[in-house]
């Protein structure tokens, strides 16, 4: 027997006792059937909580609507990520934007082991820093990667003066016309390294020697995947409230 191992990304109420859990694995997104969920004495309640992750078998539900979870173990309930309240919510943003976007991506290995990355480290630190470079990383998984490095019009990269959210690049002095509004200002470098950063990379003293102003980034960040993907977030609303 072959266990899956898997992330709860989301979870949802089915008839009275039963929860659909959909998980994210190396294979990309599952949903199962978890009978008894909704029972918080029931062994299968824990097996349905956001933010765990799980071995697992299942039945395949061919005659039925959905596979069935038959067994499962937890791998990590991110109990320390869970101790904070800030922590949780930057969480349930990774989650979501997780569950949205899995079907978008052709590397699921890949994105597993990111997804695995960030949840580890927002336990571990700075949890909105991480929650920046999992969404701008993402940009690159689902192929609409801004470019930070070069201007997109002339490809050269020398006296860049902004970045245009229409062109989703910078733009150089030369190529600048002056009807288009482009963002400036040090976020701009910020994110640049954070992206073009590997993970393996990214540490505490890189941080340190960047200027990075959340709020600006995040709304960055919110107006690029509204424009190019339609999507808005919201947890990010739950977070801004808090
Ligand atoms: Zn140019």
């Amino acid at each position: 027997m072959i266990l899956l191992e898997g992330i709860i990304v989301k979870s949802i109420k089915y008839q009275d006792s039963s929860k659909i859990i959909y998980v994210i694995t190396k294979n990309g997104l599952m949903s199962l059937l978890v009978r008894g969920a909704n029972n918080i004495k029931a062994k299968n309640f824990s097996y349905s909580q956001l933010i765990t992750k799980i071995t697992f078998d299942y039945l395949d539900g061919k005659e039925q609507k959905f596979n069935i979870l038959k067994q499962a173990k937890i791998v990590d309930n991110y109990s320390i990520l869970k101790s904070d309240y800030m922590k949780i919510q930057t969480g349930f943003l990774i989650l979501e934007y997780a569950y949205e976007f899995i079907n978008h991506i052709d590397n699921k290995k890949l994105f597993y082991e990111f997804l695995e990355y960030t949840l580890d480290n927002i336990s571990k630190n700075n949890e909105l820093i991480y929650s920046i470079i999992f969404r701008i990383k993402l940009l690159y998984l689902l192929g609409i990667a801004p470019v930070f490095n070069k201007c997109i019009k002339c490809h050269k990269d020398e006296n860049l003066i902004g970045f245009s959210l229409d062109k989703s690049g910078m733009i150089c002095k030369s190529c600048y016309k002056n009807d288009e509004y482009l963002y400036t200002g040090k976020s701009l470098l910020t994110m640049r390294v954070l992206f073009l950063t590997k993970p393996q990379d990214l540490n505490n003293k890189l941080f340190d020697s960047l200027e990075i102003n959340f709020n600006d980034i995040n709304l960055f960040l919110n107006l690029y995947y509204d424009k190019y993907l339609g999507f808005k977030s919201k947890v990010d609303k739950v977070i801004k409230k808090m």
